[in-house]
């Protein structure tokens, strides 16, 4: 059963009960916005509630809207290579993203290309986001990309200015956790992936930095 039946977005979708499982079924039916049309399913978090860390990215990709799982692509499969190197045990981690349906077009007729989610997409899906940090309850969120921390953060953030700095959620998002999770945001895995420069290691080791950064604020908190 749905919790509120006119309101905007995800909202009207929610599930009275509040577990992973009851979210996740209700998530598959969502009509918050038009991405669900073109979308091969809905792909929602995947995890257990408390993992300490929770993963925030952008939207499913191509081969994770064909999967129903999120960052089992290259940009997942790089992720988990820096999550490796950063000492954070993927086990601890819950890993979702902002937008759950997957926004593309199609170029010749056939091929899938990723487009960026929309503000009002952004906004219509974060029920869902913060719905699971309710629920996982996190003590740190990692926000990969900045379609992730402008859903949290507002759109004025930047991810540029502020990586890896440690952060809170801003009063105007309506999360009720105590303690109140720490906040580091750092780019997604697909913009270092994407990068073929000469300057790849250190854009990777850098990665690497801001998810090390994250594991310490939760050994800060420990
Ligand atoms: S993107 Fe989010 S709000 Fe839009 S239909 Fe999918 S689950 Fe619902």
């Amino acid at each position: 059963m749905a919790a509120t039946s006119n309101a905007p977005g995800a909202a009207r979708y929610l599930p009275v009960e509040r577990d992973l499982d009851a979210l996740r079924d209700a998530a598959e039916t969502c009509h918050g916005c038009s991405l669900f049309e073109d979308a091969t399913q809905t792909v929602f978090g995947n995890g257990h509630p408390g993992a300490p860390i929770m993963l925030v990215g952008e939207q499913p990709g191509d081969q994770e809207d064909r999967a129903g799982e999120p960052f089992v692509g290259p940009a997942g499969r790089l992720l988990a290579r820096a999550l490796e190197d950063a000492g954070i045990d993927p086990a601890m981690v819950y890993e979702t993203n902002a937008v759950k349906h997957f926004k593309f077009t199609r170029k010749g007729g056939k091929r899938r290309i990723h487009q960026k989610p929309g503000r009002t997409e952004v906004v219509a899906c974060r029920p869902w986001l913060i719905a699971e940090i309710e629920v996982v309850q996190p003590q740190v969120i990692v926000l990969l990309g900045a379609t992730a921390a402008q859903s949290l953060l507002g759109a004025a953030f930047r991810v540029s200015t502020q990586r890896g700095h440690q952060l809170r959620l801003p009063s105007t998002v309506d999360v009720h956790l105590t303690p109140e999770p720490t906040l580091v945001a750092t780019v997604h895995p697909s913009s270092v992936l994407r990068d073929r420069s000469d300057r790849h290691d250190e854009v990777y080791k850098t990665f690497v930095d801001d998810l090390r950064s994250a594991g310490a604020a939760l050994g800060r908190r420990g």
